[in-house]
């Protein structure tokens, strides 16, 4: 990866643990992980879980957050979770579009849209998650789905808030089914990304935004992957649940 950019590697412990799991997984990714200044860091406990985690993390080198926001304010929206919830408890990140939100709750591109403003509007740093089914892939369609899920996902966004923006790259062929992209081909993508951020809010900031690759990524597979020039850290989904194999992701981009 660029130089400039500092690599980040996020956790997403999806609907996984309970509250001692979570406290006892965080205490562990925060001893393991402390030494690596190089590398920003973060988990995403599942939301009842976050208060008990930022009790372990907060003020630490370890960032915490959301797996998913309400793209509302406040008010009668039974079961979502606000911007300003996720703040309260001290959360510096939140995922948006994540493909199994995508897929069980019927998310879009134009609700990741809303969604990613609302973050943003908080002063939350936005995981936006876009990426291609196998269907997509093996007809040709890579590069339409995910120009689509960028250009509307972070559609009328001005440059500044552009910056503040992580964008995670997760095939969804690859995730959670043991299948990693191989670099040459999560490299390919992460270029096409970055061209586009480049078309909607110039070279320089692009240059500096951060793009993740999410998808069965494991210590194994990472450091060849986080050695693309434009592969910048890593989602971590299974992966994560072990402080050991998650430390030894981080240390691959250290
Ligand atoms: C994810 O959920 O974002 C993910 C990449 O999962 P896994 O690492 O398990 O493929």
């Amino acid at each position: 990866m660029d130089e400039r950019r500092k690599p980040l590697i996020a956790g997403n412990w999806k609907m996984n643990l309970d509250l001692a799991g979570a406290v006892s997984l965080a205490r562990e990714v925060l001893l393991r992980t402390a030494s690596f200044g190089s590398v920003d860091v973060c988990v995403l406990p599942p939301f009842p879980l976050i208060q008990a985690v930022a009790g372990v993390l907060d003020g630490s080198a370890v960032g915490f957050g959301g797996q998913d926001l309400s793209k509302e304010d406040e008010g009668a929206y039974t079961g979502d979770v606000s911007a300003k919830m996720l703040l309260s408890l001290g959360c510096q990140y939140v995922c948006i579009g994540h493909s199994e939100r995508r897929e069980f709750h019927l998310e879009t591109d134009e609700s990741v849209r809303l969604k990613t403003g609302r973050a943003l509007t908080a002063g939350l740093v936005p995981i936006v998650c876009v990426g291609e089914r196998l269907a997509e892939r093996d007809s040709g369609d890579t590069f339409m789905r995910v120009e689509r899920q960028v250009t509307v996902g972070m559609g009328g966004l001005s440059p500044d808030e552009l910056a503040r923006v992580v964008v995670a790259y997760e095939p969804v062929w690859a995730i959670g089914t043991g299948r990693t992209a191989t670099p040459a081909q999560a490299q390919e993508v992460h270029e096409y990304i970055r061209k586009l951020l480049s078309r909607m809010a110039g070279d320089v900031i692009a240059l500096r935004m951060r793009i993740l690759y999410g998808g069965s990524v494991k210590p194994g597979n990472a450091r060849e992957l986080l050695a693309q020039k434009d592969v910048d850290g890593a989602l971590v989904g299974g992966a994560s649940l072990s402080a050991e194999s998650f430390a030894g992701i981080v240390e691959c981009a250290g």
